[in-house]
């Protein structure tokens, strides 16, 4: 996809499974299953696709997927089907992992980060030995000290090598990051949750990232039970959706198995969608 002068890529950050009521919430079943599927155990397929972005600069990727350091027993619990290809995928496309500039972390969900540190035949090593780490101080501070709940995701294999690495930068509030990449900072689904706004030659994209998991959660009301703060999941999404739809914006996905982008039309409902040919 061309943003302006920037070109964005999904690459294969794995694919896995959760129940459909963590990911729909308060919403009832009879209403998301009309429009997401499940199967008989109520498990509804997700993937995990890290954004690669092409800016005339710089390498950024958005969130790393899910790695390649789960055991038999979390890829049971996730329903872990396939893999991490980001690595190889970069290779295919001539990128090699000391390329990446730039890694931003919309948080720090095993999902999301499992990608920072990877296993290879030395050992643990960090995924992109040369990129900054762009993440919230807040989340950073929780990432640190986990709560009874968020220990379950915030692993410290995901996060001790970026701590010694020097690598990590923490921002507090909206930022540039580098020309044309912003971060915005949102809370709602983890405390220093953020979202990406990407913009080049008048043309938008915004990347809610755990706000906007699939194309299905449009609705501001829609949120994942995961969210920690969903009232500040529910003000921001509709803040940061209005503006986007305003803009003529185009809204990207990371948990999405079927569409990887959309635009919102004036009747508020998604007018386009963005697939990859598979
Ligand atoms: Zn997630």
């Amino acid at each position: 996809m061309k943003i302006g002068d920037v070109e964005l890529f999904w690459l294969d950050g794995g694919r896995f499974s959760l129940d459909g009521g963590a990911m729909f919430g308060v919403v009832p079943k009879v209403l998301w299953s009309k429009k997401y599927p499940c199967d008989e155990e109520n498990l509804v397929p997700l993937v995990a696709f890290p954004v690669l972005v092409r800016t005339p600069r710089s390498l950024v990727l958005i969130d790393t997927g899910l790695g390649n350091k789960l055991d038999d027993k979390q890829k049971k619990i996730f329903g872990v089907e396939a893999g991490w290809r980001v690595p190889d995928e970069l290779r295919s496309m001539g990128v090699s992992r000391e390329d990446i500039d730039l890694v931003v972390l919309t948080h720090y969900d095993f999902d999301h980060a499992g990608g920072v540190v990877m296993m290879s035949e030395k050992g643990l090593e960090l995924t992109f030995p040369r990129a900054r780490h762009i993440l919230q101080e807040a989340e950073w501070e929780d990432v640190l000290n986990p709560n009874r709940r968020s220990a379950h995701t915030y692993w410290s294999i995901n996060r001790e090598l970026l701590g010694e690495s020097g690598r990590l930068e923490l921002v507090s509030g909206d930022s540039e990051v580098v020309g044309g990449v912003r971060v915005v900072h949102t809370g709602g689904h983890t405390r220093g949750h953020q979202a990406v706004v990407i913009e080049s030659a008048g043309e938008k994209a915004l990347h809610l990232g755990d706000l906007l998991p699939t194309h299905v959660h449009l609705k501001p009301l829609w949120i994942t039970a995961y969210d920690n703060f969903p009232l500040d999941s529910i003000r921001m999404k509709e803040t940061l959706l209005g503006h986007g739809t305003d803009e003529g914006a185009w809204f990207t996905l990371y948990h999405d198995p079927f569409v990887r982008a959309f635009r919102i039309g004036e009747e508020g409902t998604v007018s386009e969608l963005w697939k990859d040919e598979e």
